[in-house]
């Protein structure tokens, strides 16, 4: 894909306009079986092997609602603030495309199970509220492979194959109103918003919010105008943005993009457009003056909803601590100043470090793991820390051995390279690179003693009595051992040797 399009810095885009976000967050629901049948729902299953006459949409087959999913779209919506609704439908939203094999889809339209609420994020340490205009169920489509064709989309395939598992899953999907205010730091409130709510749903427990694997997707709407008093502008809606770093590059890219236009006295076409994550940069979709008419219309097949009140104050009581009051908590509890913290949360790293806590690390132990050598291999590799291959117990594993001793900081390292290479767990690592401390005196005792040779000035310090020289020989004998010699048991030799 080239770039045909023109693009305005993103500073004077920001000094020219202003920015109005707003955000359509896909998440699909952990239930153990789909929206409307007892299909199950587990990723990664052999294709089309999760289906039955319901979720195909064979003649006669009747949906039944999950009732595991109402649940959690009403504790959804109480953790975002929002009302309830006493009593709401499905509707049916009709069209034909191959992903779905009813020939319709079944969502929430214009009843939605939770409406009007609001969050409460960090952006770079400050309070940010996000007004949330609804919260409501719909299930998710198949899946399509188009094969052949460079792009892997259906122009140009050869063929496409569909598998139906996914046909059916329950999603909530979760918009905010037109996000005003954000000024320059656009790119950082959506980004923020996304993190956040993920944490959110993450603390319900309702999803395990893998964006890599598809169960949280983002869609960034952005519009500019010349001033924050002004009328909204036109907006264009960028689909699939299904990575944190992307919805903010996806949010710079729009911003220099439309700014362009405008600039040039041009109009910015309502639209979706595609994200493409190798080049940062989005391109036309389907304009919406061509949009389809789904002919919504209420469900027959599905009772409505009616949430009992009481129910409902019972979930509300059950909630967990919110996010930032649980960040609060776990910093009082860590001892982390505000910086370390906002550095934890900053990288995404808050519910690995606390988990490698929780695994029985210490937090400043935990904290470093994830936030210098595990997220410079992130780095390297261009995933999010999520998507290393290591948990959160095997980093806890790996610092018990530093903590007992067993190894050194710097093989530790080495130890979690070989984890993130699938060779196995720290244990395993350790015997087979033969990374374990060399405590044993006849090895020890034949470095320090060439050491000892080597430095004859560093050696009579010593016997001078200035024992501090000891660190020079204790490095020289640390490095010759590849940083796995007991830096105690060199320290106790070089003082025998020399006094
Ligand atoms: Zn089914």
């Amino acid at each position: 894909m080239t770039l045909t399009t023109e693009l305005m810095p993103f500073e004077e885009a920001m000094a020219r306009f202003d920015p109005v976000l707003g955000l359509e967050v896909h998440v699909e629901l952990n239930t153990a079986s789909k929206m409307f049948c007892g299909c199950p729902t587990a990723f990664g299953a052999e294709p089309n092997t999760q289906v039955c006459p319901v979720c195909l949409g064979l003649p006669g087959a009747l949906p039944v609602v999950n009732g595991a999913a109402v649940e959690a779209a009403v504790r959804i919506g109480l953790a975002l603030n929002c009302q309830i609704a006493p009593w709401c439908r499905f509707a049916r939203k009709n069209y034909f495309y191959p992903d779905m094999p009813k020939n319709f889809q079944t969502p929430q339209y214009d009843e939605p199970i939770a409406f009007d609420g609001w969050t409460e994020l960090d952006v770079d340490g400050e309070p940010f509220r996000v007004e949330i205009e609804r919260a409501h169920m719909e299930e998710d489509t198949g899946k399509s492979l188009h094969v052949g064709g460079s792009t892997g989309r259906i122009h140009g395939a050869d063929y496409s194959l569909l598998d139906y598992n996914r046909a059916g899953v329950p999603l909530i999907e979760i918009v905010t109103k037109p996000i005003e205010g954000t000024g320059a730091r656009a790119p950082q409130v959506a980004r923020a918003y996304v993190a956040h709510l993920r944490e959110l749903l993450l603390s319900l427990g309702v999803s395990d919010v893998r964006m890599e694997q598809g169960s949280l997707r983002c869609d960034v709407n952005l519009s500019l105008r010349p001033d924050p008093g002004a009328p909204f502008g036109t907006r264009s809606e960028t689909k699939n943005v299904n990575s944190l770093r992307s919805v903010e590059r996806a949010v710079r890219f729009e911003v220099s993009r439309q700014a362009a236009v405008l600039a040039a006295d041009g109009h910015v076409v309502q639209e979706t457009r595609h994200w493409h994550e190798d080049t940062g940069e989005t391109t036309p979709g389907r304009s919406k003056e061509q949009a389809e008419d789904y002919r919504y219309f209420p469900e027959p097949d599905l009772v409505p909803i009616a949430p009992p009140r009481e129910w409902v104050e019972e979930l509300r009581a059950g909630l967990p601590e919110p996010p930032r009051e649980h960040r609060a908590r776990l910093q009082a509890q860590w001892g982390l100043s505000d910086l370390d913290m906002r550095d934890v949360v900053g990288a995404g790293a808050l519910p690995l470090v606390e988990q490698t806590v929780d695994a029985g690390a210490p937090p400043q132990a935990a904290k470093k793991w994830w936030l210098s050598e595990l997220a410079r291999r992130a780095n390297e590799r261009g995933v999010e820390l999520t998507e290393l291959p290591i948990t959160p117990a095997q980093v806890a594993e790996v610092q018990a051995l530093v903590d007992a001793g067993r190894v050194n900081d710097k093989p530790a390292r080495q130890v979690i390279e070989g984890g993130l290479a699938g060779e196995g767990t720290p244990e395993e690592v350790v015997s087979a690179r033969g990374l374990e401390v060399v405590s044993d005196d006849s090895a020890l005792g034949a470095a320090v003693d060439r050491a000892i040779e080597a430095n004859p000035d560093v050696a009579q310090k010593i016997r001078d009595g200035k024992v501090a020289a000891a660190g020079a020989l204790i490095g020289a004998v640390m490095k010759e051992m590849r940083g796995q010699a007991d830096a105690a048991r060199v320290r106790e030799l070089i003082i025998d040797r020399l006094s």
